[in-house]
């Protein structure tokens, strides 16, 4: 008998998933999206970069499954006459005390075999970004960028094509489940389903609560913000300029992305959120506030990077901080080169109860429900090789 795997979220990871299932053939498929369009969420609003494995723990999924999600969102594009920019990136070291760092990154990044890989002097950086600052850099000729929203239409359409349903406006309200089935309501129906994945971003640890699987992890909502330069001043960056990250912060800093469609972004910047979805300081949500307050890891958390937190969020609401943080890498940035805010995004980044953030991709089975509870960057990048891991390791789409 023909398995009915539903899916909850209609962003790269959902989409990607549904697509893998599909074009095997065997199986019916669901997706249930709450929003009326796909990509509403982290999808559709990120920095569009296909990460080359630069940052990551050698041997972790994030790996792995970049690299190897690098390599297909490549031939998908390809494939698919998608647009796909290879601008490399350059990750520089502004003084003296960052070469440490930037030599265990690059470390790194030999161990994960980044492609074309190499180091530069303050003389080499200047003729691939004549206008940056700093003294040495490290060289990832393949970064490149990409427009995650338009990949995941393209894979929905791929879906459909194979006799998938993707359902929008179905927002997924509870979840009962059993040994033979997971009755799934949303806000329009109910759906029973033999098996169930739960792709649901900021929402995956509510879908998890709701499934029976464990509270901890929980998405501590942390928004990434952008600035849009102005069209003549973008002629400053050829690619992407990215700082060198500081391992004992989550994120990887400010930088400066020229995108898909010729846009240069400066940012994300990362500024606690007061809603999941809150994409900007007027959005608050007393519910998920109030839970982010009470969560066990929150002081630890607040302990631990009170100072960089207030640093932020001065530069998120007043422009001349931000414009001084960003200056550092671009000195002859200007007020008026920082045109307009560009949308924001919310990282859905898994923190534990001792307010410690889950570092790799982090998947949980709880019965016949597979969920996604920890796919932060470089998941966009790594999304298709994602749904080849969980397909290949988990029992979902497997006779029971
Ligand atoms: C600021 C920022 C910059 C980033 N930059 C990059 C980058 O350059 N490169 C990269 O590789 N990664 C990047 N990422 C990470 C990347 O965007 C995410 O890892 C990826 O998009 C995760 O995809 P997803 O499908 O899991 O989540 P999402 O895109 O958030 O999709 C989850 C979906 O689930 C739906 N959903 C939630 N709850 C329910 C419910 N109850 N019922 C039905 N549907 C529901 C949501 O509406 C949403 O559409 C960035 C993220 C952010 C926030």
């Amino acid at each position: 008998m023909e398995t009915h795997i539903g899916i909850i979220g209609g962003g790269i990871l959902g989409i990607a998933l549904a697509r893998a299932l599909a074009f095997k053939g065997e199986h019916r498929i669901t997706v249930l999206e709450k929003e009326a369009t796909l990509a509403s969420h982290q999808t559709g609003r990120n920095s569009g970069v296909v990460h080359a494995g630069l940052y990551y723990q050698p041997g972790s999924l994030k790996a792995q499954l970049c690299a190897r999600g690098k390599a297909l969102t490549r031939e998908y594009c390809q494939e698919h006459a998608l647009p796909y920019r290879e601008l490399g990136k350059l990750v520089v070291a502004l003084g003296d005390g960052q070469l440490g760092r930037l030599a265990d990154m690059e470390q790194r990044a030999i161990a994960n075999q980044v492609p074309g890989l190499a180091r530069l002097s303050r003389d080499e950086l200047v003729q691939i970004e004549p206008h940056v600052a700093g003294i040495a850099a490290l060289h990832s000729p393949q970064t490149a960028s990409v427009d995650y929203g338009a990949i995941t239409r393209s894979m929905a359409g791929e879906v459909q094509a194979a006799g998938g349903q993707i359902l929008l406006n179905s927002e997924v309200t509870a979840v009962k489940v059993s040994d033979q089935a997971c009755l799934v309501s949303t806000t329009e129906n109910t759906h029973r389903f033999d098996q169930l994945i739960v792709c649901a971003g900021l929402q995956s640890d509510v879908i998890a609560r709701m499934v029976g699987a464990d509270p901890s992890p929980k998405i501590l909502p942390f928004r990434g913000e952008y600035w849009v330069m102005s069209k003549s001043s973008s002629a400053m960056v050829n690619g992407m300029i990215y700082p060198v990250p500081d391992p004992r912060f989550p994120f990887l800093g400010v930088h400066f992305t020229r995108g898909v469609y010729d846009e240069v972004h400066v940012g994300p910047n990362a500024v606690p959120a007061l809603a999941r979805e809150g994409y900007d300081w007027k959005t608050f949500s007393f519910k998920d506030t109030m839970e982010s307050l009470r969560w066990p890891g929150a002081s630890s958390l607040v302990k631990k990077y009170w100072k960089t937190g207030a640093t932020e969020i001065g530069a998120s609401l007043i422009k001349p901080l931000y414009l001084k943080q960003s200056k550092a890498y671009l000195p002859e940035l200007q007020s008026a080169d920082l045109v307009k805010k560009g949308k924001a995004g919310v990282r859905a980044q898994a923190w534990s109860k001792d307010g410690s953030l889950l570092d790799d991709f982090a998947v949980d089975q709880v019965g016949p429900v597979t969920v996604l509870r920890n796919a932060p960057s470089p998941a966009a990048t790594s999304a298709m090789a994602i749904a080849d891991y969980v397909l290949d390791r988990y029992p979902v789409g497997k006779a029971r």
